[in-house]
């Protein structure tokens, strides 16, 4: 199969004809992660992330600044840059837009410690084209601890090898600048490069509200806030979507997974939620299909589009959904 076959293949609807959805049977985890071995690259600084965002619960680290910091990086950082990026652009195409802007996305997205951008497209591309069948990578079908995190955690050969990488996101690594993201972790050098510039801004800020005694302070609320517990939140939104995505919520279309629409994963995870939608069209930039599906992302591409600055917007077509039968 070639590359564009495989991307076409991974982007393809997934609607299941006929009265009754496939029976969904366990899935193990992915043959490629197995035995088990853990990822010390990822769980060390995951694990590091976690307790540094605890501080969070210590009073002289929080600010009110610190706090608008972190809702405006989930915003700019989470929503920019991995729902409307990584995912809506990058991974389905759902959209074109000028290479400034979506290299300016792809930014955006390395700040949120969830992979370089090949990296997290290959892999969701996986996900879409054997989605809670073998070998997806992260199929509640194994268990929904795997689902969430656990496939993070351990050695998955597919995810590292440059075959992957060459089938699932050649269209990616054709352009240098995400090439060169690949090259001696540059893309985790960028993550702790907005972290310094965040925590330099939040010294600044000290500096000019409350005095040279204001500096430390305000500078290490803003790490935690602005950069610890976002980088969290967003994390813990991004894995929702594959864990409860997968097992919680309801359905429009019948899909030869078991994606659901979830509100409140749309809502911590700026629509992204609406994943049995997603799952059904995955090209598809919009991903509420019913008018209380709220998506926040795609308000900000329509909004792009009426500017110009977004292109080729893929909509949905109008499918049978179960409730209409
Ligand atoms: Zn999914
Ligand atoms: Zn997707």
């Amino acid at each position: 199969m070639s590359t564009s076959d495989l991307v076409d293949v991974s982007n393809a609807d997934s609607i299941v004809e006929g009265s009754t959805a496939e029976e969904l049977n366990r899935v193990d985890v992915p043959k490629t992660a197995q035995p088990l071995r853990i990822y010390w690259l990822y769980l060390v600084p995951l694990v590091i992330l976690h307790v540094m965002a605890l501080l969070a619960f210590v009073p002289w680290f929080f600010s009110w600044s610190g706090l608008v910091v972190a809702i405006l990086g989930h915003f700019v950082f989470g929503m920019l840059g991995i729902t409307v990026g990584y995912h809506r652009l990058l991974t389905h195409r759902g959209f074109t837009c000028p290479k400034w802007l979506e290299h300016t996305f792809a930014l955006f997205g390395i700040c949120n410690l969830q992979d370089s951008p090949a990296r997290w497209v290959a892999i969701h591309r996986m996900h879409h084209q054997h989605s809670d069948h073998q070998p997806d990578p992260h199929t509640p079908m194994a268990s929904l601890f795997w689902s969430h995190m656990g496939w993070v955690l351990y050695h998955n050969r597919d995810h590292d090898s440059l075959t992957s990488f060459e089938r699932y996101a050649r269209d990616l690594l054709k352009d240098p600048f995400y090439l060169k993201l690949e090259r001696r972790g540059l893309w985790v050098k960028i993550f702790w490069l907005h972290a310094a510039i965040i925590t330099a801004l939040g010294g600044l800020f000290g500096l000019a509200t409350v005095g040279p005694s204001g500096v430390i302070q305000m500078a290490a609320s803003w790490l935690v806030w602005g950069v610890f517990v976002r980088t969290l939140v967003v994390l813990h939104g991004t894995w929702s979507v594959n864990s409860i995505g997968h097992v919680f919520g309801y359905k429009n279309y019948k899909t030869r997974d078991d994606s659901r629409n979830n509100w409140f994963v749309a809502l911590i995870s700026h629509g992204e939620g609406w994943h049995n939608n997603h799952h059904a069209q995955p090209r598809v930039a919009h991903h509420g299909h019913r008018w209380f599906e709220f998506d926040m992302s795609w308000w900000v591409i329509r909004i792009l589009e009426s500017v110009g600055l977004a292109k080729d917007v893929v909509r949905a077509k109008k499918l049978p959904m179960i409730h209409d039968h």
